[in-house]
Order: C-alpha cells, then structure tokens, then sequence
C-alpha cells in the first residue's frame, strides 16, 4: 500500500480526537512530502540533526515533533521551530529547553516522558519525579516553557496484558496530574506505535507515534 493509503487507513482506526504524529525518521524527504500531499501535517523525528535538515528543506506549515532522546547541549538547534518535545525525562533537560526557547523568544511546548517499561534502556521520570517536576513549573520555574501532558513507551511485547498493565498506569498518573495540578493546557497523552496503537486508544491516548505502519519498515 501506497503512504496515502496508509494514512488513509489509520487515520479512519483512530477516533477523530487522537491525533497521529507520522514518525519520519530515517526516511527520505521524498516520502515525507508524500505524507505530506496526503494531508499529514504532524511529523516526528528521533535525531537532531536529520530533524534540522528535513525543516529546512520541507514546507514550511509542517510541525515538528521531537520524540527522542534529547540531549541538553542539542536544545539550541530545535529550539527555534520544533512544535513539541515529546521525551523530556529529566528535569534537567526541561531547564536547558527553557533557557534555549527563552532565546528564541517563545514557549516550547514539551511532554514528560514516563518509564512504564519493564525494559531498563527506555528513558522516563517515574511517578514522583513527574510530580516533582510539575510542583516546580506551577511555580513559575519554566515560564518557557508548557508543560502539555505525558509521554510512555511500552514494552516492545505481544504480551497484551503486560500492555494494558503498562498504558492502565500511564492513563492513571495523567488522570492524577490533569487533577492535582488542574492545568488546562494538560491535555496530551502520547502513547501508541504501530504495533500497539489500538490498545494505546482504548486506553485514553490522545496522541499516537506512528512510524513503519506508514512509511513500512525501518533497516
Ligand atoms: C520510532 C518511534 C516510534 C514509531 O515506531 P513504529 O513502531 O515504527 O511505529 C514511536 N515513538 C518513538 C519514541 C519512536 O522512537
């Protein structure tokens, strides 16, 4: 199937509300602009590097979504165009990213992202460093940036209960937040890839990252 038939398709699983983030990385200009032709205006990158040379060379109106690992001392090259951070899993990195969009003279908009994997190599804040970090924004600590809801990524498994275990706690600690810290720009649940997207929507996400079931498979 073609990349507008992929879309196509996705997009007519997903209720109306999710929004899907296309994940490029890897792949050529070339197949974003086709993404793009089909309608798609939300892509993601896991690399710096690759994210700068694809903005600058694709149009304009795309916004980009930066969904991997963020290194603080790369802020500065994202900072002036990315459209939101999905993997802040320090807060560290959440200070840099405010004092590289204080530069630019705007708000970032970021998510925390949540280790909800048994695996140990994924990054994340666990449930205390999550609110810790939300005690020091309602402050004013980060007046840079907005804070827009959480990220997970599941265990790479078939195991559907193991799952359901992993986005029942993601959706459950985002439920506390949007609470306790009644922020109205909290709205963002970003959990699901291709393999798990399904269940990730039936489990509250608001958002999906959604890359080789688009673009086919990466090498
Ligand atoms: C690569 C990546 C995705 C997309 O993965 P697919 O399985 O190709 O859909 C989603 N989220 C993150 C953080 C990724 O690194």
């Amino acid at each position: 199937m073609s990349i507008a038939e992929n879309i196509t398709r996705i997009k007519g699983n997903l209720p109306p509300d999710v929004t899907l983030v296309a994940v490029s990385k890897t792949k050529p200009p070339t197949m974003v602009l086709e993404a793009y032709q089909a309608g798609q205006r939300i892509f993601g990158e896991n690399y710096v590097q690759e994210l700068v040379a694809k903005q600058q060379e694709l149009p304009a109106d795309i916004q980009w979504h930066f969904i991997g690992h963020l290194q603080s001392n790369k802020v500065k090259y994202i900072a002036p165009f990315v459209a939101l951070i999905h993997g802040v899993d320090k807060e560290s990195l959440l200070s840099a990213i405010n004092k590289e969009a204080a530069k630019c003279n705007r708000k970032i908009a970021c998510l925390l992202q949540v280790h909800i994997a048994q695996e140990e190599t994924k990054f994340g804040l666990n449930e205390l460093e999550v609110l810790g970090v939300l005690d020091n924004y309602i402050k004013g600590q980060y007046p840079n940036v907005v804070i827009q809801g959480l990220m997970g990524m599941a265990s790479f498994t078939d195991d559907e209960n193991l799952l359901d275990r992993e986005f029942s706690g993601l959706k459950a600690l985002f439920s506390q937040c949007k609470k306790q810290y009644a922020l109205p720009e909290f709205t963002t649940l970003s959990m699901g890839m291709s393999g798990d997207y399904n269940l990730a929507v039936v489990h509250g996400s608001t958002m999906v990252r959604i890359g080789s079931s688009i673009f086919g498979s990466r090498v």
